[in-house]
């Protein structure tokens, strides 16, 4: 048996630092907006080499308050992939904004920078690129025409804690960024988290008033905010799993490249990474016209298997009310990705009989 992931093989790795940060925040006696969150805010700034972090309850909640605070909403369009998690999409749609669908790089997954330009309005107010399966998005070009049109760049950077992009880590690379702690992430909680970083002083200020009740003060509202903060415990919890993040994400790349050389002899699609960015390998995913004998020859093997996404954004029923461009890249990636079991206990082992597996299928 080989599981997709295992997310009590993962903590397991972490549990002695767990349960004293658990005791810890149990012991304090404070659960909210405590010493904890503030630690895990500036550690996990420095870890991002940004000035800024402000966690909130989970990463929908990131995108849509960076949206809110950019003033975004109602009229306004935002150039989205058309192949991404629905979170992306759905945050713009939240605050009254219309998600404008770029199609990737069929080999990268990410946003193609080439096709933004066709994609622009007058309406244009942001580009959301997403590090998708945890490699980023292809920034500088994005960046450029971004400057070019005035337009704000928000990361959602929730697959790719610790990726780096022309030697700069994710979450500092736009003018904002938002990251998810959902357990199966590269840094995950034992619940729901989220954050979001950048460089930007003011917004940093407001966006900590936004997720707090639109308060400074205790019972002074300065804006109509939201609740969406980290609670004391999922930070403590994140603290206590930050220190390793590197070294497992070393061992995703290690696991990764394994399954690069076992698999490229193979009629097999496999991820291509720019040269200009290091993955962090959140998800292994591959290409395959024969994509339901491969999920069944894993179910006869015992070996865990997922599909990211099996319907694009555009064709799911929340989105139908809109008539949709033809985005037939989205379309055949959702018909044909199939993602392979990565996780930072995995051993080379069992990658080469995950490989095995696909060697028998395919030949
Ligand atoms: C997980 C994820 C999100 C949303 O994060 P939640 O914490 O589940 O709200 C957003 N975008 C992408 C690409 C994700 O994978």
């Amino acid at each position: 048996m080989i599981p997709f992931l295992d997310l009590k093989r993962v903590n397991a790795a972490h549990i002695d630092a767990i349960q004293a940060a658990i005791a810890r925040v149990l012991d304090s006696g404070w659960y909210i907006l405590g010493a904890e969150v503030t630690a895990f805010e500036q550690e996990f700034a420095q870890y991002c080499e940004v000035p800024h972090c402000i966690s909130v309850a989970n990463g929908l909640d990131a995108l849509h308050l960076i949206l809110r605070v950019y003033d975004i909403g109602e009229g306004d369009e935002v150039l989205v992939p058309s192949n991404t998690f629905i979170a992306t999409w759905l945050a713009v749609s939240q605050c009254g904004a219309k998600p404008v669908p770029v199609e990737p790089d069929a080999s990268t997954y990410n946003m193609d920078p080439a096709r933004i330009a066709a994609a622009l309005t007058p309406r244009t107010k942001a580009i959301i690129p997403v590090h998708l399966y945890g490699q980023p998005a292809d920034m500088s070009p994005i960046l450029d025409v971004a400057r070019c049109h005035g337009l704000r760049v928000i990361e959602d950077a929730a697959q790719a804690h610790g990726a780096r992009y022309a030697g700069r880590r994710t979450g500092g690379l736009g003018h904002a960024a938002a990251f998810s702690f959902y357990p199966g992430k590269n840094l995950g909680a034992l619940g729901d988290g989220g954050a979001i970083t950048t460089h930007d002083a003011v917004l940093a200020d407001q966006l900590r008033t936004l997720r707090n009740y639109g308060s400074k003060r205790k019972y002074h509202h300065e804006v109509a905010g939201v609740n969406s903060r980290l609670d004391e415990i999922q930070a403590a919890v994140l603290r206590a799993k930050l220190p390793a993040l590197d070294t497992e994400n070393a061992t995703r790349q290690h696991l990764a490249q394994r399954y690069l050389e076992r698999l490229h002899d193979l009629p097999l699609g496999l991820p291509a990474i720019v040269a200009a960015a290091e993955s962090v390998w959140h998800l292994m995913v591959v290409r395959s016209a024969q994509r339901e004998r491969l999920q069944a020859a894993f179910d006869q093997a015992g070996i865990g298997h997922m599909v990211h996404y099996p319907v694009a954004c555009h064709r799911q029923k929340a989105y139908a009310d809109t008539v949709w461009p033809a985005l037939p890249i989205a379309k055949q990636l959702a018909a044909e990705v199939l993602s392979l079991p990565m996780a930072p206990y995995m051993t080379l082992y069992e990658v080469d009989r995950v490989c095995d597996v696909i060697h028998e299928t395919l030949n």
